[in-house]
């Protein structure tokens, strides 16, 4: 992280803006809000700025900057057009360990500023780190858009029951659990459909309902949350591949069991304070067997924990989800099973092949490469009928041999066959020839799993729609027709 967000209290704090053009008055008004005391020096201001002394809500010293000047201010705003007093202000605040922006130049001080979604309480600050201020812009845009102005009034309101509801719930999980029914729930939309009184009253009536009902007990008692699981498809890679239902249960899970498949980026999108469990598995590295997997999630969510397992590509797609599920019900445990974006969809999507097209594949068969004791076994005349994709899961080991009984069984050798390594991802890279030549394409380079195979005159597709595709074209290397 080149800079890192706080959000400081400047509520009666001294603020220096130097310069009086229209950069120092947008900066005058954004800092207004916060009830910081505005000095600005500059002997011209202009329109904007003698607006706001006027209104008295600034000072103004009529003058060129001394230096030393900053060295009496919290906070320093430099935004003059004169670069050698831009670092003087700069120079001065750092020397006492004060805070200072010099708009012009960013990196001659030690803030910046962030564009700024402002519901306050709630405040939302989105920083590209100097890159890309408009960026920045656009990205706030977006998000104001998804959060209306009522999400003040809502944030207001938990605050003002913030210390009631810590007093009426002892433990940290019921609290949450309050919020989470709140703040999601039928009183949470009264106050974004405008009702606050009635959202109060709603509040109020259930805190009153829960204290008077209370009984000072162990959070194994009666009362303790029963827990659950969540079965969730995380996708093939990309976060942005995610569906909003995996979002909305990740965003509620105490602990996490992730495997290998489930990317960093989608992980990163889970509550830090979750207990993250890692469970495998790498072909040959089975990190934890399936009944361990199968008996830890059963523990977690009888202990009344929101279990979250995150898998890879789609649980009922080659994913032993069903085995996982088929433990919680005969234990009664409630789960919930989302559905993911599988590989095959993900990767070829990203690398512009349809997976059916009318002239190409009426019919789109998955199969699984995985090798039982060492051979590949799969029903190889429904594999080689005309007009039909073959998508093989788990295949780069038997590469060479799904090709060769793929030929062997009359599909012809000049088949388009593709190999997509890491799709979605940013290391997305796709190799293309037939199937006579690519298990040759392929040996050749060091290929990273998880890898897929896709076969059949859809490939050549690729050719035409490439270009269009999510991951741009530099991260993709095409070899071999
Ligand atoms: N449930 C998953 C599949 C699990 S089996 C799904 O629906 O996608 C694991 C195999 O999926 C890998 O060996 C590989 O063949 C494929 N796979 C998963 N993610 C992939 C990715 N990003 N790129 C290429 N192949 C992927």
């Amino acid at each position: 992280m080149e800079q890192f967000p706080l959000f400081i209290s400047l509520q009666n704090r001294r603020v220096l803006i130097v310069g009086g053009g229209s950069v120092a008055a947008r900066k005058a008004r954004t800092i207004l809000g916060s009830g910081a005391r505005i000095v600005v020096v500059s002997p011209n201001v202009c329109m904007a700025l003698t607006d706001l002394i006027h209104a008295k809500r600034i000072t103004h010293e009529a003058r060129t900057y001394t230096a030393g000047d900053a060295t009496h201010f919290w906070l320093s705003i430099a935004a003059t057009d004169d670069e050698a007093v831009n670092a003087q202000v700069a120079y001065d605040a750092i020397s006492v360990n004060a805070l200072v922006n010099v708009t012009d130049e960013p990196q001659l001080g030690n803030v910046s500023f962030a564009s700024i979604v402002d519901r306050a309480p709630l405040t939302i600050a989105i920083s590209t780190g100097g890159h890309s201020p408009l960026l920045a812009r656009l990205i706030r845009a977006r998000i104001a858009a998804f959060i209306p102005s009522s999400y003040a009034v809502l944030t207001q309101m938990a605050g003002d029951y913030r210390d009631s509801v810590k007093q009426t719930f002892q433990s940290i999980g019921q609290r949450r659990r309050f919020w989470e029914n709140v703040l999601t729930g039928p009183i949470a939309q009264q106050v974004l459909s405008g009702n606050e009184q009635r959202a109060r009253t709603m509040l109020a009536a259930q805190l009153s309902d829960r204290s008077n009902n209370e009984i000072p007990s162990p959070s194994h008692s009666k009362d303790a949350p029963a827990g659950e699981v969540y079965l969730v498809g995380a996708g093939p890679g990309d976060p942005d591949l995610l569906t909003f239902r995996a979002l909305r249960l990740m965003h509620q899970a105490d602990v996490v069991l992730h495997d290998r498949l489930v990317s960093d980026e989608v992980l990163s999108l889970c509550p830090p304070e979750a207990e993250y469990i890692y469970v495998g598995k790498r072909r040959s590295e089975h990190t934890m067997a399936q009944d361990t997997i199968n008996d830890t999630l059963l523990q977690h969510a009888k202990a009344g924990k929101r279990v979250l397992r995150l898998k890879g590509g789609d649980p009922f797609i080659f994913g032993r989800g069903g085995e996982e599920i088929e433990t919680l019900t005969d234990a009664g445990v409630r789960f919930e099973v989302v559905p993911g974006i599988t590989a095959a969809s993900g990767c070829a999507s990203y690398a512009g092949i349809p997976l059916t097209h009318r002239d190409h594949a009426q019919s789109c068969v998955f199969v699984t490469g995985h090798l039982k004791h060492g051979e590949l076994v799969l029903n190889w005349d429904h594999l080689v009928q005309p007009n039909q994709t073959v998508v093989c899961y788990m295949g780069l080991t038997a590469l060479a041999e799904l090709c060769e009984k793929l030929m062997t069984h009359g599909l012809p050798a000049d088949t388009p066959a593709a190999l997509i390594e890491r799709g979605t991802t940013q290391h997305q890279r796709v190799f293309t020839g037939t199937i006579d030549s690519l298990p040759t394409l392929v040996a050749r380079t060091a290929v990273k799993a998880p890898t897929l195979i896709i076969i059949g005159s859809v490939v050549r597709l690729r050719d035409k729609l490439q270009w269009f595709t999510p991951v741009s074209a530099n991260d993709q290397a095409t070899i071999g027709k």
